[in-house]
């Protein structure tokens, strides 16, 4: 039994009245952050400007909290006379809106300080109105409502419907292992949806089969590839998505686009295709992110060690073929779900080291081919004539590479350094696979439509 945090997102169908009501939460919340940070930056640039009158510290203009708990206080006095509609919001809003620049405003100065890892950040922004809209709710009423599973409950806006049932987080809340902490109301590609922050006590039985080792090789044409040679098929006919997308790419080039350097404004015309562009890459994205919640849970239920390739980081960056980044993104993914998956039922997770040539490798007698073009999608061996799908064998190599390495399973060991890595040896170097550079696996070939389309997914 172990208490994990766990977001429970729902689509809502809200009534006009309802969706006027999720706009002005969000736009208060909007509002209040950039009321907080209109605040911060006056004091900070009054505080420089005394400075440079050589003013001591305490001649200087106090400095404003940046904690939420003050910038808070700070707001219920100045509420009345900067917004005097305030009341028609719940004060959650607000509270949000104030709670978000305080974090920004830490990230900013732990970055600055260098007390945080990744980039650095720059000092917050004001919020545009044409940025996502979202708005959190931790105290109040909220949650689902007991006596039907289509229906969630928010503080000020009412009961909202949903489009599916809500069933299996209305179990765990009936259960008592369940306690909704906080909710997020947002409005991404058209579409508005709750996230409710659950801490859920969870018993995850134990695999099926422990020993069983399954590699995953992830393809384009098809979602997955399992070396017992299951095939797992896309969850969506990518091919209609894509006649979709390029009618709607043409309606937008007919239409007046933002042009920077001649000061144009797009037209409602173009804003409007874009939102349709912008809704059916949601739908194909979240018809993948559904197909790979499923495969993951399947493989960590089935189970017990599961093999995945390590992402091509840098190729990421520099690829501007998308055909690997779509692999990649979508690796990315199932990557992140198994992990988490894993650790509630004790699977093991091996990632194989990043220049291990699955594709190139014969899964028979595991001689490496020097080149293996993109478009053979039949794997031949000249030694042994072993003749396969090429995703099947780079799957089969996965998985052989844990049953070769590890006699006995060790979980936590999440990285393998195959010994005979070719990319080290200089015979191999010689005949040309890997000079430092990512080995190649996807085919080299223009971005199309077709995987501008399958990027975002
Ligand atoms: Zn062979």
């Amino acid at each position: 039994m172990s208490t994990v945090l766990q977001a429970y997102r729902f689509a809502l169908a809200p009534n006009p009245g309802q969706e006027s009501a999720l706009r002005s939460h969000c736009g208060a919340q909007r509002f209040a952050y950039n009321w907080g940070l209109g605040l911060i930056k006056a004091n900070l640039d009054q505080r420089k400007a005394e400075a440079s009158y050589d003013l001591d510290d305490d001649e200087l203009t106090p400095s404003v909290s940046w904690s939420a708990y003050s910038l808070r206080k700070d707001w219920n006095q100045a509420k009345h006379t900067v917004a005097p509609w305030w009341n028609e919001n719940s004060k959650e809003a607000y509270s949000s809106g104030l709670a978000n620049l305080a974090t920004a405003l830490k990230n900013w100065s732990d970055s600055k300080k260098g007390m945080r890892q990744g980039r650095k950040l720059g000092f917050p922004r004001f919020k545009g109105r044409r940025e996502g809209l979202s708005c959190r709710f931790t105290t109040g009423s909220f949650g689902l409502i007991e006596t039907d599973r289509r229906h969630v409950k928010l503080p000020r806006i009412g009961v909202v419907r949903t489009h599916e049932s809500t069933r299996k987080l209305a179990r765990h809340v009936e259960r008592g292992t369940g306690r909704i902490s906080s909710a997020t109301v947002s409005y991404r590609s058209g579409r508005w949806f709750v996230s409710f922050s659950v801490e859920i006590e969870r018993a995850d039985p134990v695999p099926v089969r422990p020993e069983a080792v399954v590699g995953v090789d992830l393809g384009i044409k098809s979602l997955a590839v399992l070396s017992t040679g299951e095939v797992i098929a896309n969850p969506r006919h990518p091919e209609v998505a894509q006649r979709e997308l390029r009618r709607l790419q043409r309606q937008a080039a007919r239409r007046t686009s933002p042009d920077r350097r001649a000061g144009r404004e797009p037209s409602n015309r173009w804003r409007k295709t874009q939102a349709r562009i912008a809704k059916l890459h949601a739908r194909v994205a979240s018809a993948r992110r559904d197909g790979l919640h499923k495969l993951s849970t399947r493989l960590v239920r089935s189970c017990g060690v599961i093999v995945l390739e390590d992402l091509n980081v840098s190729g990421m960056i520099k690829n501007r073929r998308l055909a690997r980044h779509v692999a990649d993104v979508g690796m990315a993914e199932l990557r992140r779900q198994i992990e988490y998956k894993a650790s509630w039922s004790g699977v093991c997770v091996h990632i194989a080291d990043r220049w291990y040539p699955s594709s190139k490798t014969c899964s028979d007698c595991g001689v490496v081919k020097a080149k293996l073009r993109l478009s053979e999608r039949v794997f031949t061996c000249s030694s042994c004539g072993m003749s396969m799908d090429r995703d099947l064998n780079a799957a089969r190599n996965l998985a052989k590479l844990v049953e070769a390495t590890t006699s006995s399973p060790s979980c936590g060991v999440t990285v393998n350094e195959p010994d005979g890595n070719p990319h080290k040896t200089c015979t191999m170097r010689a005949a040309g696979i890997a000079t430092g550079r990512p080995t190649r696996s996807t085919p080299r070939r223009k971005a199309t439509a077709r995987d501008t389309l399958s990027h975002v997914s």
